[in-house]
């Protein structure tokens, strides 16, 4: 499946803000936003002009696709499904994103970003209800339980990701057994349970509204 294979940190430095898509680094001194916090390219110091309208919403975008690691088509076909679920299309956007397979494994800490993490899924590591399941997109429903196969609890990507995460708290909305590598989500994600970046989800409703 296609996906994103630039350098991320540019990416964190053309929304001007920390993204974590980069694991441990992202908490480091290393980081790009931390040393070069200015839009990429040679002019990218000089650009300083303050959004409105259009650009807004269309920033805001890119940064939610950026953060999920999504791509314009599956992003556009996330958010189709969203505007046709009950409640607000932005909150159902971002529950979607949130409860993408690879999304879950990141916040039940078992990967250390969400890139690593879909490539865990990929390779075959996870099942969902006893089931493997190597589709990151696959979106995990409240009762599923997510767990970490038999063969692979031995995988040094996963238990070292599982250290150096041991001390950040689980998601309020799943029960974490990081002992046994395993997890269930309770309820779809409410709004303020989200993401800690800062997210304006409805210039996106607005964008794809025109
Ligand atoms: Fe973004 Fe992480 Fe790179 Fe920092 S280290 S710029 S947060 S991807």
């Amino acid at each position: 499946m296609a996906r994103y294979r630039g350098p991320v940190c540019r990416l964190c430095r053309r929304e001007g803000m920390k993204l974590f898509l980069k694991g441990e680094r992202c908490h480091s001194e290393k980081c790009a936003i931390e040393r070069r916090n200015f839009v990429p390219g040679q002019h990218g110091k000089d650009r300083k002009a303050k959004l409105v309208g259009y650009g807004l919403q269309l920033r805001e975008k890119q940064k939610v696709r950026r953060i999920y690691g999504v791509l314009e088509t599956q992003f556009r076909n996330t958010f189709e499904k969203a505007a046709h679920m009950k409640g607000i299309t932005g909150e159902n956007l971002l529950g979607s994103l949130e409860r993408r397979l690879d999304s879950v494994l990141y916040r039940m800490g078992l990967a250390t970003s969400r890139s690593q993490a879909r490539q865990i899924v990929r390779h075959g590591h996870i099942e969902v209800n006893g089931h493997k399941v190597d589709i990151p997109s696959y979106v995990v429903r409240p009762g599923e339980e997510i767990s970490v196969r038999e063969k692979s609890k031995t995988n040094a990507a996963i238990l070292s990701a599982r250290e150096s995460t041991a001390h950040a708290p689980s998601p309020s909305w799943m029960d974490v057994d990081k002992e046994n590598l395993k997890g269930r989500i309770n309820s779809a994600p409410r709004r303020d349970e989200l993401t800690q970046i800062p997210i304006n989800e409805q210039l996106i409703v607005e964008l794809y509204s025109k």
